[in-house]
């Protein structure tokens, strides 16, 4: 990266933004309060990095060894005293501020009334985001794949109702896309779009998504680590999109035996990932237990973990889902959860020094 003078010029930064293009590299400039800084995108190899330290205007050139420097805190120190703590706002919600936000919803969406009811009942519990799947990822090509599923049309009008139920209950709404030709039409109707963790490796995927410059809610895979899970994020990051909100969904459980949850909530993965990045972390504890009766405790734990917010699977009457419905809690378990959550973050969410 390349760290300019805090009196350096426009046409200082201009100069050296043109010469990192001249070696075939994209550059990433983040003008904070103290300084305006530039991250290399590329192959570093290539920049002679003791003739860009000669350059008007620059302080000093450094290499990053980290495979994830856009999203780094290391890189966001350099342009602000404490580094920055990114807050991604997404209609009247600010995601990483300073209280938790909820996003809840059914994990598919399967029609209008079952969405709108479900909408309704989440706001009222006191959610701030309205989620429902469309476009399903699914083990076997014979459960149901989600309304998109149906042809473009039942998409877009799965869509539509989306939409609308965010705008009636006053809810940014969030969906995933599975694939790169849903991206245009997921795009139209959504705040946030959400990569899922099957996809965290898809790297076009992430860069198409990415372009749209909208909030991206990105989940790990269960088998990535968590420099690969970071190193991903950084697709989106390089395409100049740092509005990325990271989510711990669960790992792949260990042993041969009974698996009592259906992967392994990786809660220290939460405070690491506070560390190792400054945007704001999710969890979801749905899918990372799978079971209703943990979603309490689970949630209680991540909060305390340091998270900004959490993702559960909430439905009027879970047993009647389609998909997940074992894992679903109702909204007035979530108006629970959100109230013990909200506690808990005041208590220890800052850390220690926030305990009076
Ligand atoms: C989801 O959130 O709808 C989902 C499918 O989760 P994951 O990608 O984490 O499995
Ligand atoms: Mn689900």
């Amino acid at each position: 990266m390349i760290i300019m003078k805090s009196e350096a010029s426009k046409e200082e930064i201009a100069s050296v933004v043109k010469e990192i293009k001249k070696y075939g590299l994209k550059a990433d400039v983040s003008r904070g309060e103290y300084r305006t800084v530039i991250g290399l995108v590329g192959d570093e190899r290539k920049i002679d990095f003791s003739h860009f330290a000669t350059l008007p205007g620059v302080k000093e050139a450094v290499m990053v060894e980290t495979p994830y420097k856009l999203i780094s805190r290391e890189y966001s120190r350099r342009f602000e005293e404490e580094g920055e703590r990114r807050e991604i706002p997404v209609g009247n919600v600010t995601i990483g501020g300073d209280d938790p936000v909820f996003i809840a919803g059914p994990c598919a969406i399967e029609s209008r009334e079952q969405l709108f009811k479900i909408a309704e009942g989440v706001k009222k519990a006191g959610a701030h985001i309205l989620r429902g799947g469309i476009f399903k990822p699914r083990s076997s090509v014979h459960s149901f794949q989600g309304l998109g599923s149906n042809g473009r049309e039942e998409a877009e009008e799965a869509l539509k109702w989306l939409y609308e139920a965010g705008r009636e209950f006053e809810m940014p709404v969030v969906t995933e896309v599975r694939g790169e030709t849903q991206i245009d039409l997921v795009a139209e109707y959504v705040d946030i779009m959400q990569i899922g963790a099957r996809n965290m490796y898809d790297q076009d995927l992430l860069a198409n998504v990415a372009r749209k410059q909208k909030p991206v809610l990105f989940k790990r895979h269960f088998g990535a680590g968590i420099d690969e899970f970071l190193s991903f994020a950084e697709y989106i990051a390089a395409e100049g999109n740092k509005d990325i909100i990271l989510c711990e969904r669960g790992i792949l459980p260990v042993g041969k035996g009974k698996n009592y949850t259906r992967y392994t909530f990786d809660v220290a993965a939460v405070p690491v990932l506070q560390k190792e990045t400054y945007l704001p972390v999710l969890a979801d504890p749905s899918h990372a237990t799978g079971r209703r009766d943990l979603i309490f405790n689970m949630s209680c734990a991540a909060i305390a973990a340091g998270a900004s917010g959490l993702m559960v699977e909430t439905h009027y009457n879970p047993s009647e889902a389609l998909v997940d419905a074992q894992q679903m809690i109702t909204p007035d378990e979530l108006k629970e959860v959100i109230a013990a959550c909200r506690r808990i973050h005041q208590l220890v969410a800052r850390g220690p020094e926030s305990i009076g």
